[in-house]
């Protein structure tokens, strides 16, 4: 089940507020702390009405500023609070760890809300050592639906909150695990298909999200919460930053559209090699991992195309020649690296142009260069890279066997085609063109990689002076296609993928 927060700081807003809620979340949250003109020690003449026009089950939540609520609280205003509130018509009441057994203690035992409790407990500094321990310690053995959500610093504690998840339910608990912070995202995205009773969506009153939190649309439409189970295969990318990824999006399209029980998630690994080999042994590999899901395979993206291949059990040719992954493949119980970055860089460019003799000029020697220059060479293209380091890109030369020049020094007069691997020219980058306009004329053809804007100054200008050009939605496209076709045998239907890439670039 999918709960919104209603963060309102007004009474009169709760009803509208959750209306809007209502319209794609199971359960709604009512933040109570975050109210300004609520009267704790009598809140059932303003809060009756509100869940009396409530259009889903609510859960009610009062938490004091040093638990993550939103004010001062002190533990008898809590109290009082809360004695008064187990008498609403909710559908839960969160009622935090410390308050829990007093409050409990003084309900009637056939009071109605003592089924109604969730007791929680956060921790936004850290996932707690020894957390069976801490658990235990937290949660009273007759509480039955619990919360616990903790930061997450890096994948061994996703994992171990994914353990602990199973503990709950093996204890009979109806759990709730949230793991704080983009690393943690996973327990939002599959902890409800692994039973987990509900996953959080970000408010719907413009309060920023927090890292790793999802919208109740993306939630629902996008990661299929509440139609995901134990029996779907997990998918996903590997990367740092991942979340502005728009792979998510062209993924769960294609396996939507073909009807796969498939879901593709973004997963944050840290930049260090420990944090990944954490991530590829527990979550991924066959012989080694410990979460009770099928893993499909996963994209790579920056920074451990690299780093990542040493995790592997074995590449493919392509992955070796280009000594980078971009996907992982299971095959049997052993992991595969494989690129498709090299023909989904080349498939749309052949589409345009012939390569086989032509002179090709690229900028930039970083990973995209690597894919690129050895896509060309193998069809035949004659290959120059034009860079702003020539010394640094020495070794880039010497593995493709291609010419590396100053950038300044480059003239369209010489070369067929250009295609810009640099970062120049992408949004949130630079708004220029990698070289002056100028310097274009004997072009034929240009190709950019950057897709976000789809059409930058570099392509602007080249297309003003008659000059074929390419975007680089078209690889980002081809290359997923790939990869879907490498995991799952499957084609998915035509414009499927496109349509999900165009609407979200
Ligand atoms: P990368 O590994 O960081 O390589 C970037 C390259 O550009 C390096 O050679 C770097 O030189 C050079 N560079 C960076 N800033 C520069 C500047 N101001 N002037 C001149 N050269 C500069 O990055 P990447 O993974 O190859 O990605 C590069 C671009 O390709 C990005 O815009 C990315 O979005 C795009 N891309 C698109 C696709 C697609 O599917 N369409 C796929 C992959 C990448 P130094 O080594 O000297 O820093």
């Amino acid at each position: 089940m999918i709960c919104t927060p209603v963060l309102s700081p007004l009474t009169a807003e709760l009803i509208p507020s959750m209306v809007a809620a209502a319209e794609v979340a199971d359960r709604i949250e009512l933040r109570l702390d975050h109210l300004a003109d609520l009267d704790p020690h009598n809140p059932l003449p303003a809060l009756a009405p509100v869940l009396a026009a409530a259009p889903k089950p609510v859960l009610l939540t009062f938490r004091p500023k040093e638990q993550g609520g939103a004010r001062e609280l002190s533990i008898e205003t809590r109290e009082a609070f809360w004695r008064a509130a187990v008498n609403l018509d909710a559908w839960a009441f969160d009622i935090e760890f410390d308050l829990y057994p007093s409050i409990i203690a003084a309900l009637p035992d056939d009071h109605p809300a003592r089924e109604k409790i969730i007791v929680s407990r956060h921790d936004f500094e850290k996932t707690p050592d020894h957390l069976a321990d801490f658990c235990r310690d937290t949660f009273p053995a007759d509480a039955r639906r619990v919360k616990l959500a903790t930061r997450v610093n890096n994948t061994s504690d996703t994992r171990r909150l994914f353990e602990q998840l199973e503990r709950f339910k093996t204890e009979g608990r109806e759990p709730i695990v949230i793991g704080m912070g983009m690393p943690g995202s996973l327990t939002r995205t599959l902890g409800p298909a692994h039973r987990a009773t509900l996953t959080y969506s970000a408010a719907m009153d413009g309060t920023p999200s927090a890292p790793g939190q999802f919208s109740a649309d993306e939630l629902r439409n996008l990661f299929r919460v509440g139609a995901t189970s134990p029996a779907t295969t997990v998918a996903g990318i590997i990367g740092n930053p991942v979340n502005h990824s728009i792979s998510k999006f062209i993924h769960n399209a294609a396996f939507r559209a073909t009807g796969l029980d498939w879901v593709y998630v973004p997963v944050e690994v840290q930049s260090d090699g420990a944090d990944l080999e954490t991530f590829i042994r527990d979550f991924v590999h066959p012989k080694t991992k410990c979460v009770p899901w099928r893993v499909g395979g996963y994209s790579v993206t920056i920074p451990h195309k690299i780093s990542v291949m040493k995790f592997l059990d074995r590449l493919t040719p392509t992955a070796e020649a280009v000594g980078a992954v971009n996907t992982i493949i299971v095959e049997g119980d052993e992991l595969v690296g494989h690129n498709t970055d090299i023909d989904g860089a080349m498939i749309p460019l052949e589409s345009m142009t012939t390569l086989a003799g032509a002179r090709v000029a690229v900028l930039g020697a970083g990973g995209a260069a690597h894919s690129v220059v050895r896509g060309l060479t193998e069809r035949g293209a004659r290959v120059t890279a034009f860079v702003r380091d020539v010394e640094k890109a020495k070794s880039f030369g010497e593995k493709f066997g291609v010419d590396v020049f100053q950038q300044e020094t480059f003239d369209g007069g010489g070369f067929d085609g250009l295609v810009n691997t640099t970062p120049v020219g992408m949004r949130g980058f630079s708004e220029e063109s990698p070289v002056s306009p100028e310097k274009l004329v004997g072009l034929q053809w240009v190709y950019d990689l950057i897709y976000k804007p789809r059409v930058t100054t570099f392509l602007r200008e080249a297309e003003a002076r008659g000059i074929t050009t390419l975007g680089g939605l078209d690889m980002l496209i081809e290359q997923a296609m790939l990869q879907f076709k490498a995991w799952t045998g499957l084609t998915p239907p035509p414009g499927v993928m496109q349509q999900a890439a165009r609407e979200h670039v």
